[in-house]
């Protein structure tokens, strides 16, 4: 057996499998995984010691975001190159529509960016306001490979969503095969705390996580699984930030719901402590940081199964603008950059030092959001026909993360400093060496959009 390619010597992980396995590539794509030493190749790479694994699949990336007067910094093609560098090969970007755009327009707009991605992308479309054209929309998104639909119950009067909204998305979506991907905060218990807490004069970055409480998200998640469940529609919940939120949707999961849990890497590694420090503003992120305990619990969902997918939640502004309403976090610009740090903060602290199986590893950063995504078989796997998407890694190197050593378009990193064991050295796109040895080995943008196949054909 022979091709254009062959990355052999290696340990091959897959979502439910590792072993010794050589990758066979051609044209692009994985054309075959055989036993070690019995195919050949024009061209060899080298991955003895190391992991070979499909690349990343970050399901929660804002790209160039607008909220309030704040736009984040990077574009497709400095988001791709610092996901590549992370090990990640996709990114599922968001066309979130400002009052008065319709989500169509905005999703079709988005889509012509994909091309200057140094990756391939995704996108999720969003609902924000319920009129008669709404239908038609999500029918024509769908059936041009968008098909999954980010929704708020926060951010009253930008991008919050009524529940008679939510609930008409979801029957119509459900109908198309599509599904409501959602930020669930509480908007009233949010909205009455920081009324208190301003006129009390505690509304600062250091009072970040008072200001959006967990019962808040515990709470929307509550009525959003109940308008699923009456529907009978699947529902993908973001950036799941207590063990009390991951719990409701993995029982709603146990009475037949299609509920599925993301958890985002900085929740999962970083506590509330990080507002009681320096720079309290660089962590400002909804939901907000929690506390130690709340961290620990919510990282054992990763181990017990019930947190379906990990995203990064990237969003790339800097200290300048984060600090320019750091006494009011009503005003602040919400979210850190993490595209590049997902893959490796997450293998550091679970794989190495937790014991999660690099199999499960995969599973929750890959496989399992290429499937919530209509992107599997073609992204998130290195079975034959899957793009040539591949993160070979070296478990065993160590380094210090800083930001002067990332590739994202902002001055800090939420893990300054930190000490992590293991990252991926070479990083292959569709079957071209884009990263090597650590280094950007090829600047072309070639990114492609990839249409999502419905959910219910192919889908989670
Ligand atoms: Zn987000």
């Amino acid at each position: 057996m022979s091709g254009d390619l062959l990355i052999t010597g290696g340990t091959v992980v897959e979502a439910g499998w590792s072993g010794p396995a050589d990758v066979l590539i051609s044209d692009g794509r994985v054309s075959a995984l055989v036993e070690t030493g019995t195919a050949t190749a024009a061209t060899t790479i080298d991955a003895s010691g190391r992991l070979v694994m499909p690349g990343g699949v970050d399901p929660h990336c804002h790209v160039g975001f607008t909220s309030g007067e704040f736009t984040s910094l990077d574009d497709y093609r400095e988001c791709t190159t610092a996901a590549v560098y992370g090990g990640t090969t996709t990114i599922v970007d968001f066309a979130i529509p400002r009052p008065g755009e319709n989500p169509a327009d905005v999703a079709y707009a988005q889509r012509e960016k994909a091309s200057q991605g140094l990756c391939d992308s995704a996108l999720h479309g969003c609902v924000v306001e319920w009129d008669d054209t709404v239908p038609d929309q999500l029918a024509a998104l769908i059936g041009d490979g968008i098909t999954t639909f980010k929704m708020f119950t926060t951010y009253r009067g930008e991008t919050m969503a009524s529940e008679d909204t939510v609930l008409r998305t979801m029957k119509t979506l459900a109908g198309l095969g599509g599904m409501v991907v959602i930020h669930c905060e509480a908007d009233h218990i949010i909205g009455d705390t920081q009324r208190s807490r301003a006129a009390a004069g505690r509304i600062g970055a250091t009072d970040m996580a008072a200001t959006r409480p967990a019962l808040a998200e515990t709470a929307s998640v509550a009525e959003v699984l109940a308008i699923a469940e009456s529907v009978d529609a699947p529902v993908y919940f973001v950036h799941q930030s207590t063990a009390e939120a991951v719990e409701l949707v993995a029982a709603a999961r146990r009475r037949g719901v299609r509920a599925y849990t993301e958890a985002v890497a900085h929740h999962l590694v970083l506590d509330d402590s990080r507002y009681a420090g320096d720079h309290p503003e660089r962590f400002v992120c909804c939901p907000p940081l929690r506390s130690a305990g709340q961290v620990e619990a919510l990282g054992r969902h990763l181990f017990t199964g019930e947190i379906t997918t990990i995203g990064s939640d990237h969003c790339c502004y800097d200290t300048a603008q984060k600090e320019i309403h750091r006494e009011d976090v009503r005003a602040m610009p919400n979210g850190l950059p993490g595209v590049e740090t997902r893959l490796p903060v997450i293998f550091s602290e679970y794989v190495v030092r937790r014991g999660l199986p690099v199999s499960r590893f995969v599973e929750l950063t890959s496989a399992a959001p290429a499937r919530a995504n209509g992107l599997y078989p073609r992204k998130g796997t290195l079975l034959p026909g899957a793009d040539a998407d591949i993160a070979i890694w070296n478990p065993e190197a160590t380094w210090q993360v800083t930001a002067s050593g990332l590739h994202m378009a902002t001055d800090y990193t939420p893990y300054e400093g930190m000490r992590l064991t293991g990252r991926p050295e070479t990083v292959l796109v569709n079957g071209r060496p884009v990263v090597e040895d650590n280094a950007l080995a090829d600047p072309t943008p070639r990114g492609r959009h990839i249409r999502a196949v419905p959910f219910g054909r192919g889908g989670a």
